[in-house]
């Protein structure tokens, strides 16, 4: 499957790629170095493709490192990539959801992340969003419209 949602829907960079079965985002539009990271340039300067995606997503890298949660270096899915503290947040959260599953009314409460991952999915079918998150379909509906969320997805 072949998109290029950043350059239809926000006028980013040009960055092309293909997602795979374990939702990595593998750029095929920019060469990689010899480690295998995505080579981009913007404003003149070198940078790396999962780097520039994560800084649009999340805002600037406070950290040094980012690391690939999915160990694929070509992957610049956003939500595959987790710096510094950003990483326990992301623990915590796994951590957080996992408890969350069965409790009385069966509905997981939705992070931030959670928000911006449902947001920037346009290949998921919504129910399936739906089922993956434990909320009605109709909160995946509110939240790619607009009508919820929108200080999350409105900095998208
Ligand atoms: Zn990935």
């Amino acid at each position: 499957m072949w998109r290029n949602w950043l350059d239809a829907k926000n006028n980013y960079m040009k960055l092309k790629y293909r997602i795979t079965e374990n939702e990595c985002w593998e750029c095929t539009s920019h060469c990689t170095n010899s480690e295998g990271y995505v080579k981009v340039t913007h404003n003149g300067k070198q940078s790396y493709g999962h780097r520039y995606m994560y800084e649009k997503i999340y805002g600037k890298i406070s950290s040094e490192v980012l690391r690939h949660t999915c160990d694929n270096r070509w992957c610049i899915n956003p939500s595959h990539l987790i710096e510094g503290t950003h990483a326990d947040n992301v623990k915590d959260r796994v951590e957080r959801k996992r408890s969350a599953v069965g409790t009385a009314n069966g509905r997981a409460k939705l992070s931030e992340l959670d928000v911006i991952d449902i947001f920037i999915d346009n290949i998921t079918p919504k129910n399936t969003l739906a089922k993956r998150y434990n909320v009605d379909p109709k909160v995946i509906r509110d939240i790619k419209n607009g009508k919820t969320w929108i200080t999350v997805t409105s900095k998208i």
